[in-house]
């Protein structure tokens, strides 16, 4: 693989488990299986979006890659480095070039800080730039997510929504990453101005090359930004594809059942896919062999006992499903 196209990000069999424990000696009785054994490659400039249902396990998968939680299980690698196990130190330089953009752009924000102060945060951290030199930094990034440089004064009460969201977007630009793991970053947004956030992520994309892992549950918002879809159920990715053909022809039940369930633009069109029914189990007791077994509609006997493996069809996607 060329240096060009090595990825920036690969998960190699990620898996997060969480104790369930009980009593007053805090005894472990279960574990709670947010992410089982997920692989990925995210390459430059290109956005991977991890989709599937609240409780799926994308989050949790954001926060692993981020480091921000330790994995059970896997590997994360950063341009070619295993980061898994790094101390903070070691960690520093990686952090600089994967950076985060939150879903609620009020609460990620410190309210004390002037919008100047936010955006420019990470640079008081990690560069040795003077005040006055950070604040034209300010300056140029808050033109670049749309915002006026006089603005620069005010806190995060003095700005709507979609402006508390431009500001979080200019931090996470401020050390000029690579990657941004953006999870649902439209998702508290009025609809209305979602579209803006969403083109002005593909615009920083155009400009400075970023990688985005966009994690959310809205196949309209993955439709509009993916490059590459990863579906994921009960802590698993069970579909892994290009994203013209994954919406063309979705190749897993589960992925065909999450678009027939996504908004018709016309209302008089006719749904041709069946509906999901039933809730998500829960990731403390799967259910055994596919968990997807209890709400499939072309489920077989085998499906109750063998976990399919995710693997690669003849179009060159993944997926994981005995019948496909
Ligand atoms: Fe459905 Fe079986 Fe395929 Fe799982 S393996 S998606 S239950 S057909």
């Amino acid at each position: 693989m060329s240096e060009s196209t090595a990825p920036i990000l690969a998960a190699e069999g990620l898996s997060k488990r969480f104790p369930i424990t009980r009593g007053f000696l805090r005894q472990q009785t279960k574990q709670l299986r947010a992410v089982e054994d997920v692989s990925f490659t995210v390459r430059p400039g290109e956005t991977l979006c991890i989709v599937g249902e609240s409780g799926c396990g994308k989050s949790t998968l954001g926060r692993l890659v981020l480091r921000l939680l330790e994995p059970s299980a896997g590997r994360i690698l950063i341009e070619g480095t295993d980061v898994t196990h790094l101390g903070p130190a070691a960690l520093r330089p990686f952090r600089q070039r994967v950076q985060m953009v939150f879903q609620d752009p009020f609460a990620s924000l410190n309210p004390r800080l002037t919008a100047g102060e936010i955006v420019t945060e990470p640079l008081e951290n990690y560069t040795p730039l003077t005040p006055a030199a950070r604040r034209e930094k300010a300056a140029d990034l808050l033109s670049h997510v749309g915002l006026r440089a006089d603005l620069m004064d005010r806190r995060p009460f003095e700005f709507s929504g979609g402006q508390r969201q431009r500001l979080g977007i200019a931090r996470a630009l401020s050390l000029r990453p690579r990657l941004i793991v953006a999870d649902e970053p439209v998702s508290a947004l009025d609809v209305s101005v979602q579209a803006q956030v969403l083109n002005l992520l593909l615009d920083l994309q155009a400009e400075f090359g970023l990688a985005y892992l966009f994690i959310s549950h809205d196949l309209g918002v993955v439709e509009h930004v993916a490059d590459r879809i990863a579906v994921m159920y009960l802590g698993r990715i069970v579909e892994l594809a290009d994203r013209d053909a994954l919406f063309a022809a979705p190749a897993h039940p589960y992925t065909e059942a999450l678009l027939a369930a996504a908004p018709l633009p016309d209302p008089r069109a006719r749904r041709t896919r069946p509906i999901l029914e039933g809730e998500v189990p829960s990731a403390i007791d799967p259910p055994s062999g596919c968990a997807f077994h209890p709400r499939c509609p072309i489920a077989v006997a085998r499906c109750r006992e063998e976990t399919p493996k995710l693997r690669p069809l003849a179009d060159g996607r993944l997926a994981a499903c005995h019948l496909r």
